[in-house]
């Protein structure tokens, strides 16, 4: 147990220290300000003009401003794609890289001062600086004036960095991470991204919309391992139609960054090829920020991938210490973050939350999306467990025929013994809000035949989801 003391450093003695400002770390500080909690919130993200820069990667370099991108770079795409099938046509569309680059900046900004704005509302204390904890369980934080705390509890929430790899070190200019591709100036002629995980595909989704020439290295040769197969099929079939040069089973081996370009190197199963490219992304993943916490002095375990070792309820190997987000194992989403946050506060409160990460919803923002929750058939019958399943297209919903946007499918897969709901999976427009009500049935344990008996609003996507359920029976209505 951190002792609880007033420390001789620093007079104020916190309930809670929460390292980090992300979606993890200032929702956990705003719900223990709420139990009635004394916290502090201590971030070391600055703006470039040394301000504190608040909601972490998901707002400065993640969730938010790539969705910022997708979402306008999807408007300009729909001019020259879509709008022609609705009668409307514009003759010279031009696209403004930088006014659409201060859109996003602005939109980040402005949640920014959000954040803040909380923090403050719910009394939680802000600091900015790097912290670290000690052998003795202190908090040391680098900033100016440096400053030592003795809370009783303390929240890690460090989050993530990009992963990366011998092969490709980002050069800030040339070679990129998703922080740099979030930033071009102009479309880059020729764009090579190294993964085509998420953020490949929303990164290179994105530039290729605005012009560019996207290659995708991926070095499996499964696209998307973690999705439904079918999914995976037919998204890749779209993504490839939409121009992104997908290349499954090709492994980044070194590129050489020329004045002019980039030479990528990589190998499949028939030898070493290579590529020119004007840019590279580098985009294999992320990795936890756990190296400069003090773990080691403080006692705190990690895996051998870095994660800070937590049990269910997010209790590091030292009483006291709680880890949350991206810096604890489990998906390396903004919204598990929250929820591990909230959870964790209510423990220190005295609560009973637990964390459980078997309903978290994956979301890729492509157009179509992609979205799904709980398992998928092949990790089923990997588990042994039997199920039925039932699929609805949207080229059959009134809908999405309607918009001229009706690529993709709804899955719904229940226990064929229950019919409980065990995965639901959605490749279209909107699956990252249709998948909000396959969440809420899976939270309640609703089986697929209390999704087919549940009335949906017409037209709408959701009618997708109705139909999927009436499926696994072999009754939909519009198939
Ligand atoms: P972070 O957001 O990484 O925040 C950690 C904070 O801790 C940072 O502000 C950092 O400065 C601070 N910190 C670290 N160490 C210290 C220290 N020693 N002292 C003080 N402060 C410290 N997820 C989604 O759910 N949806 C999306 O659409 C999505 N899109 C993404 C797009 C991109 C391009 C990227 C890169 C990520 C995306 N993610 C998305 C992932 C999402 O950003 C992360 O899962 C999420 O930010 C994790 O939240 P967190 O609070 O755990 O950590
Ligand atoms: P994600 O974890 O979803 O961000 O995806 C990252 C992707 O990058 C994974 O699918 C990895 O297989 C891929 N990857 C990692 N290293 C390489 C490499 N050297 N060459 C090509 N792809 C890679």
């Amino acid at each position: 147990m951190v002792p609880r003391k007033d420390s001789p450093e620093d007079a104020a003695a916190f309930d809670v220290a929460v390292v980090g400002a992300g979606p993890g770390g200032y929702v956990a500080a705003i719900r223990c300000a709420q139990l009635g909690l004394r916290t502090v919130c201590i971030d070391k993200w600055t703006d470039p003009r040394g301000r504190p820069a608040l909601g972490g990667t998901c707002l400065n370099v993640g969730c938010i401003p790539s969705k910022a991108l997708l979402d306008s770079s999807h408007h300009f795409h729909c001019l020259s794609h879509l709008f022609p099938e609705h009668g409307i046509s514009v003759d010279g569309a031009r696209i403004d890289v930088a006014a659409m680059q201060s859109r996003k900046n602005r939109v980040v900004a402005s949640l920014g001062r959000g954040v803040a704005g909380l923090l403050r509302k719910n009394g939680v204390e802000l600091v900015t600086g790097a912290a670290r904890l000690t052998e003795d369980g202190a908090v040391e934080i680098a900033g100016s004036p440096p400053r030592s705390l003795r809370p009783r509890h303390v929240v890690l929430a460090a989050g993530s960095v990009p992963a990366a790899i011998e092969a490709a070190p980002t050069d800030g200019a040339r070679i990129v991470d998703s922080e740099g591709a979030l930033a071009f100036d102009e479309p880059p002629r020729r764009l090579a991204v190294i993964g085509a995980g998420v953020i490949g595909l929303e990164l290179g989704s994105v530039w290729n919309r605005l012009g560019s020439e996207v290659v995708l290295l991926e070095a499996l040769d499964d696209f998307l391992p973690g999705a439904d197969r079918d999914v995976a099929k037919h998204s890749l079939r779209i993504f490839r139609r939409q121009g992104l040069d997908v290349r499954l089973g090709q492994r980044v081996t070194g590129c050489e960054p020329g004045g002019e370009a980039v030479t990528v190197h990589f190998e499949d199963s028939h030898g070493a090829h290579r590529i020119e490219a004007d840019r590279l992304v580098v985009a294999v993943g992320r990795r936890p920020a756990t190296e400069a916490l003090g773990l080691e002095e403080a006692g705190i375990d990690r895996d051998e991938r870095g994660f800070i070792r937590v049990d269910g309820f997010g209790r590091t190997s030292r009483e006291g210490v709680w880890a949350i987000g991206d810096c604890a194992p489990g998906p390396m989403l903004a919204h598990r973050a929250s929820e591990d946050g909230i959870s964790v506060a209510e423990r220190i409160a005295g609560g009973k939350s637990r964390i459980d990460h078997h309903t978290v919803p994956w979301v890729i923002y492509t157009h179509p999306e992609i979205a799904w929750v709980g398992r998928t058939e092949s990790e089923l019958d990997d588990a042994g467990i039997a199920w039925r399943s039932g699929r609805f297209p949207f080229a059959a919903s009134g809908r999405a025929l309607a918009a001229g946007d009706a690529e993709g499918f709804v899955k719904v897969v229940s226990d064929e013994t229950t019919d409980e709901i065990l995965g639901v999976h959605v490749l279209g427009a909107q699956a990252s809000e249709l998948i909000a009500e396959a969440v809420t049935a899976m939270e309640f344990q609703a089986s697929a035949e209390d999704l087919a008996r549940t009335v949906h609003a017409h037209p709408t996507l959701a009618e997708g989801l109705h139909e999927a359920a009436l499926a696994v029976d072999e009754r939909a209505i519009h198939l």
